[in-house]
């Protein structure tokens, strides 16, 4: 049966393309809501498309508010059993970083180039090519697909909230806008903003970082203090930061540079707001601003990743706490910044916020507000993680397993929900990123991949 999809996604690769052109040349960034269409018209616009073509194939189409979309093939008016979850909805770009045209859809030496071509809607269409392959083909199914498709995945998944209001999601979910093999576990994360205060003291004023979920990799601070002073505490640095010092007349400027990071992956970065908070405490002054700089680097010493220092180190099957100081700063009497935290499924949100309150407080600031999400975990030996893999197995030729990450997909709040696809390896298809690209083999291969989880699910 695999290789009958794989000449019928071959005998229709025009088709696909031309459709993947068609919603490549609607800009679809969230835009100002305007009356029937909440994110924006360039939205609705894709999402309007979709609906026609999905029609016009003879799938049953519904809407909810203007923001998701689905398309039933439920033959005999079966049960839909398996949700396969997309969006239309794309992030900015920056024209002048790109090489083609962003807004248009090019193909060179296989491999296709433009905004969304990965990240989400070449998977839309090989999403929707497979089910329309299964009705081609007349392969029997016994329970039905709904492809889903929404609108407002890079900006919080809003759509997902709206279209649960309506609708029941199908008992099995899978999403590919993440990586094969399987993401079955998506650690939980707690971002935190605390802010404190002080009076006086040596740093005129401290700023690093402007991300809150990336290591920072620059930080600078104006300190009241000699030259001599700052290079005898650099020859003592053991960060890996590189440190620049400029006499400002009357205080030294203090620049660190580190190196980014994503905050799921901290140990890949050189955080450079610590290791400034690090060198500043060894220039050895006192009082409540010099308090609050060491009380921040007890509970967030400069090269620790796993947060243990705030008792929140932890591992399982899911994966091991991380932890970011991602921004901070301070002038005036104040000091304001922000922690992300990852955890995994041993910890939740409770014992997160109770030892991040607490490392606050004995630095002398206190945790002003948080944004958090519990962990996100689907049962690795459930039948329809099992049967992703047993699919994988056989389209890729290699050994299918479940992944672990410290990021959120689309169905991060969607029960039983798993990323299937549709990025594979340490590839880096610059998805969000100037020349975003997808190799037209790999939307062939991912379309039959799809098709075959269909069967497999459904059938
Ligand atoms: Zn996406």
């Amino acid at each position: 049966m695999l290789s009958k999809m794989n000449e019928y996604m071959r005998s229709n690769k025009d088709n696909m393309l031309s459709l993947l052109a068609e919603l490549i040349e609607i800009p679809s960034v969230r835009g100002d809501a305007t009356p029937g269409a909440p994110f924006g018209e360039e939205p609705k616009r894709a999402l309007d498309k979709m609906l026609e073509i999905c029609e016009n194939m003879g799938l049953k189409t519904a809407c909810c508010e203007n923001v998701v979309g689905s398309a039933d093939y439920a033959p005999d008016g079966s049960e839909v059993e398996l949700g396969i979850l997309c969006h239309l909805d794309v992030v900015p770009v920056e024209p002048a970083n790109w090489s083609y045209p962003p807004f248009k859809l090019t193909e060179k030496d296989g491999i296709l180039y433009g905004r969304g071509v990965i990240d989400d809607k070449g998977p839309a269409v090989a999403a929707l090519y497979a089910i329309k392959c299964i009705k081609d083909l007349g392969i029997p199914l016994k329970k039905g697909v709904r492809f889903i498709f929404g609108t407002d995945e890079e900006n919080g998944s809003g759509d997902m909230e709206i279209y649960m209001k309506h609708e029941k999601m199908p008992p099995c979910v899978f999403t590919p806008d993440g990586s094969f093999p399987v993401i079955n576990v998506e650690k939980g994360m707690m971002r935190s903003f605390f802010k404190g205060g002080y009076d006086g003291g040596s740093v005129r004023c401290f700023h690093g970082g402007s991300i809150p979920n990336a290591v920072p990799d620059k930080a600078y601070a104006e300190v009241l203090v000699s030259l001599d002073a700052v290079n005898n505490a650099i020859a003592e640095d053991k960060s890996g930061a590189v440190f620049t010092v400029e006499d400002i007349g009357g205080a030294v400027k203090i620049s660190a540079d580190g190196k980014s990071a994503h905050a799921s992956t901290p140990e890949a970065g050189i955080n450079a707001v610590t290791a400034l908070i690090s060198l500043i405490n060894r220039l050895g002054f006192e009082g409540s601003q010099a308090d609050i700089l060491k009380g921040l680097e007890k509970a967030f010493p400069c090269g620790e990743t796993d947060a243990e220092s705030v008792g929140l180190k932890a591992q399982d099957k899911t994966g091991a706490t991380t932890i970011v100081f991602s921004i901070f700063d301070m002038e005036n009497g104040e000091c304001s910044g922000v922690v992300d935290v990852r955890f995994p499924t041993c910890l939740d949100l409770k014992t997160v916020e109770e030892k991040e309150r607490a490392a606050f407080a004995a630095a002398g600031c206190e945790l002003d507000r948080f944004m958090g999400d519990e962990p996100h975990c689907v049962d690795e030996d459930s039948e329809f993680v099992q049967a992703l893999l047993r699919v994988y197995e056989r389209v890729e030729g290699e050994k299918g397993r479940c992944i672990a990450i410290g990021g959120g997909t689309y169905v991060h709040h969607i029960d039983g929900g798993v990323a299937f696809g549709v990025e594979r390896g340490d590839t880096d298809y610059h998805m969000h990123g100037a020349d975003e690209f997808f190799p037209v083999e790999e939307l062939l291969r991912d379309a039959v991949m799809f098709a075959a989880a269909i069967v497999e699910i459904c059938g």
